[in-house]
């Protein structure tokens, strides 16, 4: 017979749900450890503690209608306030609280859109941003119908604006430039990409998801920071992450426009409907009122104060990280990252295999792409942790380079799939790389993912990696 997996099968009691919950949680990442360089992001017990209960108090109230619930208005607005006043002048930029990062870049694109096509219907939208910007703007174009074209990286793995601007064209609608960007923790020269977004009157949205909520108050601490906001004029929109540096719990992020004129293309508005006039700002419909409030309270809670010291806390502990990665020999830090993401690559080891190795020892970890490289995210929670990780690292390197069945089997891999692209036709190859994380042993997401990262290097076809990545979120969800 079928198993029935349906969870309301049979009614259980609350301690029974609590119990299994309990347990599911033991499954998970050992993160209050500080073994996630990614994902979460923890102040400790009593600042959860405070969320917890601000969001319990308002989680049954909806944001949809902002005039339902003066309450959560007032929050959403104090929210936006403060986080405006960190990059500008508040009384003059406006913005709205979204559910995250990809929420405040999709609304950022699609108001840039609109504002070109308004100026100019004819024209067939497209919009270039920097190679390392992050994939929610290709979501984004993929979602609203624009062409996104990416502009190279220069040495310092900034964007390279020259050739950024030959890029752009009469189709235009926006520039990007991060403030940092994810892989690589580079601010691009957001200045220069200002001036030219002046001089061609073209919409520039600096992302500063991830540093949003650090680069101001490193300014306030002294630390040298580059001008990244709109007090350059050029600058027509921003993105700025609550729920990453702003300690919040998920569910909380900030777009902000230079002015009102800008912001109103963000709304949608439809005015035939039978349920009345319908009015929204944000992609979703339904909010819950918990995110706003589970925001309000932490950021009243920690202060101007308390970020500054949590920044000088993450920026310091950075700095160990990256000293103490420089004096292992084998490994290279990229650029010259000034905020609390980074990355590192190596010429003398497989890095992916160095990444595998600090899976075995519990630590969560990015690997990334062109070039071969681990990144992380730091944060509060690190600064206990970095002889930890630091030891390990080191072991891992040292394995790394050691003869080992595991080390045969990926270069096998490798050279198989190198040859593979070369001999056999396209279709053959997909089906290769259909099966590669049954290649790299089980289902989902492999434990050991250098093979994988091997094969995808020599493949030089982007749908093929795009067909794989599928093939895994598929089988995730399984
Ligand atoms: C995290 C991040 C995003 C996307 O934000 P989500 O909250 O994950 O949707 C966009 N840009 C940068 C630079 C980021 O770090």
């Amino acid at each position: 017979m079928k198993e029935d997996k349906r969870i309301f099968q049979n009614k259980r009691s609350q301690e029974e749900v609590l119990r299994e919950l309990n347990i599911l949680k033991k499954q998970d990442l050992d993160w209050k450890r500080g073994r996630a360089f990614s994902m979460v992001y923890y102040l400790g017990e009593e600042a959860q503690e405070l969320s917890a209960q601000a969001y319990k108090m308002f989680m049954i109230e909806n944001a949809l209608n902002p005039g339902a619930f003066k309450s959560l208005k007032k929050m959403e607005k104090d929210i936006v306030y403060t986080v405006a006043s960190l990059m500008g002048d508040p009384d003059i930029l406006k913005g709205s609280f979204t559910s995250g990062g990809t929420e405040s870049i999709l609304l950022a694109v699609k108001s840039a859109r609109d504002y070109a096509l308004k100026k100019n219907p004819r024209i067939v939208p497209e919009m270039v941003i920097p190679l390392s910007a992050h994939p929610a703007f290709d979501k984004a174009g993929h979602y609203f119908g624009i062409k996104v074209i990416h502009a190279p990286l220069n040495e310092h793995y900034q964007v390279d604006v020259d050739k950024l601007k030959a890029l752009v064209n009469s189709n235009t609608v926006m520039l990007v430039g991060s403030a940092p960007s994810y892989p690589h923790g580079m601010i691009d020269p957001i200045q220069k990409l200002a001036e030219f977004a002046m001089e061609k009157n073209l919409w520039l949205h600096v992302d500063a998801c991830v540093g949003g909520m650090i680069l101001p108050f490193m300014e306030m601490l002294g630390y040298e920071v580059p001008e990244f906001d709109f007090r350059l004029e050029g600058v027509s929109s921003m993105s700025v992450d609550l729920h990453k540096y702003g300690y919040v719990s998920k569910g909380a992020s900030v777009v902000l426009y230079k002015n009102k004129q800008l912001k109103r293309y963000q709304y949608f508005v439809y005015g035939g409907w039978n349920g009345g006039l319908y009015g929204s700002s944000g992609i979703l419909g339904t909010r819950s009122g918990g995110n706003i409030a589970a925001a309000w309270a932490l950021m009243n809670y920690i202060g101007i104060e308390g970020y500054k010291e949590i920044v000088k806390t993450v920026v310091e502990t950075t700095r160990k990280f990256i000293q103490a990665i420089q004096e292992i020999p084998e490994l290279k830090i990229i650029g010259n990252p000034i905020t609390t993401v980074f990355a590192f690559t190596s010429d003398k080891v497989d890095i992916y295999e160095v990444a595998d190795e600090l899976s075995e020892k519990g630590w969560l970890i990015d690997r990334q792409q062109n070039p071969p490289s681990l990144h992380l995210t730091v944060n509060h929670i690190h600064k206990d942790y970095v002889q930890d990780f630091i030891q390990d690292l080191k072991e891992a390197v040292k394995k790394s380079k050691q003869f080992k069945m595991a080390h045969l089997t990926n270069s096998v891999v490798k050279n198989v799939t190198k040859t593979a692209v070369k001999i056999l036709p396209e279709r053959v190859v997909s089906k290769i790389t259909e099966n590669v994380t049954k290649l790299a042993g089980g289902n989902g997401l492999p434990k050991k993912t250098a093979p994988m990262y091997g094969m995808i290097a020599q493949l030089n076809n982007q749908k093929d990696i795009e067909e794989m990545i599928l093939d895994i979120l598929e089988s995730i969800d399984e």
